[in-house]
């Protein structure tokens, strides 16, 4: 389905050279898969949906177990890699595994395994799989080992797979790398990238390295599978129960409406597949999240109006010469235009001397209420109140020297010198503590809120008097 004319070929060479009799049968699956078009032997085949080119520059780092961006994929798209091999017992069945299904894969092998088994190379690539690399010597310590070793080890491993290539290397090795046991190093990665080597972590593995089941394999990848939706799923082309678990995960993919997408690197003459920064994200921001995205202003039709209409006379009416402006009335819960006539009174509010028809106020209105007039005897006490005393003239102001007129001026010292002014006028040598005037400020207190000018005069009034009932 993807490049037949290209895969073609190089399928049937691979299934001439294969001497094996327990690969003989996938060899010709895989044969007449590939001879015809979009693999007519199996129609029931997964198939490789589509091949996107990725430019490792660009994105140096992918993998959401590790990185924050992964594949450009879609929903339900899954990359297949396979790593540490090639190892021709279990690789081989891999191989034809795929083959039968028409899918092609990304494969990371390993420098040593490459010098051991250079052929497994050359069959990765007549099959049209992706060629990267896995270090010379798998060591699990690329995390903390001298970066000058973890050079060593990357470039051997490019260097060990290229041999088994031969002369079209160049063109066949990918720039992609996978760090054994994904132990990253930021230095690692830094080298990788000088390099234009895109450093592949991946989205789900299925613990296929681990002692387990073949059934256990399946069952961690199609549920790591079904709770991203998409991604790079881990495995390992060596291992037995990875070559038993993988026909029964193809086959849940197949039934469960997953596609599978061949990744190659971007070269000058394949441009990059097209993709937006967010296609590299898992989970792209949603469109409730906000982001830079503005709504265009409206193009309104006045927009392109270099002036409004002037209004008219006829808008305006009113009485008296006085401009009032015409509404229209207008009911909005029937959306219909109401009678001019309706809303408005039809007599005025007012008329030209409202003040002739108001009532005029009667003299009472302005009337204030008289206060207790004191008695003659009374008024004769207070006249000298206004005379010159002998203490000293408070400096407060006025209210407050008014004789004690107000709360501060009975308490405070310039009031009590007021209040014994007019005692010494009532013959009272001299002030006393238990004079009541000292207890009548209390006693005389106010409610709150009331003026002082309203119980001034009472106080003063019973104050007089006591002194003159205790002088007499
Ligand atoms: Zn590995």
């Amino acid at each position: 389905m993807i490049r037949k004319a290209l895969v073609g070929p190089r399928m049937r060479q691979w299934a001439v050279s294969s001497a094996a009799l327990s690969l003989a049968l996938f060899t010709c699956i895989a044969a007449q898969a590939v001879s015809a078009a979009d693999c007519p032997g199996n129609p029931d085949a997964l198939g490789t949906s589509r091949t996107i080119v990725v430019d490792p520059r660009q994105h140096p780092r992918i993998g959401t177990m590790q990185y924050a961006e992964t594949l450009p994929l879609r929903d339900h798209e899954v990359v297949l890699s396979f790593d540490d091999g090639p190892l021709p017992r279990n690789s081989n069945q891999i191989l034809a595994i795929l083959a039968a299904q028409c899918i092609k894969a990304n494969f990371f092998a390993i420098g040593q395994m490459a010098r051991v088994y250079p052929e497994g190379i050359r069959k990765l690539r007549d099959a049209g799989h992706t060629i990267g690399t896995h270090t010379q010597n798998h060591p699990l310590t690329m995390n903390r080992m001298p970066i000058e070793r973890a050079k060593a080890e990357i470039d051997d491993g490019i260097a060990s797979v290229k041999a088994a290539l031969g002369d079209d290397a160049d063109k066949t090795l990918a720039p992609f790398f996978r760090i054994p046991g994904l132990e990253r190093a930021t230095a690692v990665e830094d080298y990788l990238a000088s390099q234009g080597i895109q450093t592949w972590s991946a989205d789900f593995p299925a613990d296929d390295w681990r002692h387990i089941s073949s059934q256990r394999v399946y069952d961690l990848a199609i549920q790591r599978i079904e709770a991203k939706g998409k991604g790079i799923l881990l495995l390992h082309d060596i291992q037995a129960r990875t070559v038993a678990a993988l026909p029964r995960i193809l086959a849940t993919l197949k039934a469960r409406g997953y596609h599978i997408v061949h990744v190659v690197a971007a070269t000058p003459d394949r441009p990059a597949t097209p993709t937006e920064p967010q296609q590299w994200l898992m989970h792209p921001p949603l469109e409730t999240v906000a982001i830079s995205h503005w709504p265009k202003v409206p193009n309104f039709a006045v927009a392109d109006a270099d002036a409004l209409a002037a209004p008219a006379l006829s808008d305006f009416t009113g009485k008296g010469g006085e401009l009032v402006p015409l509404a229209e009335p207008f009911d909005r819960s029937s959306h219909r235009p109401l009678s001019r006539a309706t809303p408005w009174p039809a007599a005025p509010l007012f008329t030209d001397s409202a003040a002739a028809t108001l009532p005029v106020p009667a003299l009472t209105v302005f009337e204030i209420p008289e206060l207790p007039h004191p008695t003659a005897e009374t008024v004769a006490l207070l006249a000298p109140r206004s005379e010159p005393t002998p203490l000293p003239e408070p400096k407060s102001p006025p209210a407050a020297a008014n004789g004690g007129n107000s709360r501060r001026a009975i308490r405070g010292k310039s009031g009590r010198g007021k209040r014994l002014t007019a005692s010494q006028e009532l013959s009272s040598p001299e002030p006393s503590t238990q004079e009541p005037s000292s207890q009548a400020p209390s006693s005389q207190k106010p409610p709150r809120g009331t003026p002082a000018t309203a119980h001034a005069r009472p106080v003063r009034l019973k104050h007089l008097v006591q002194a003159k009932r205790r002088n007499v």
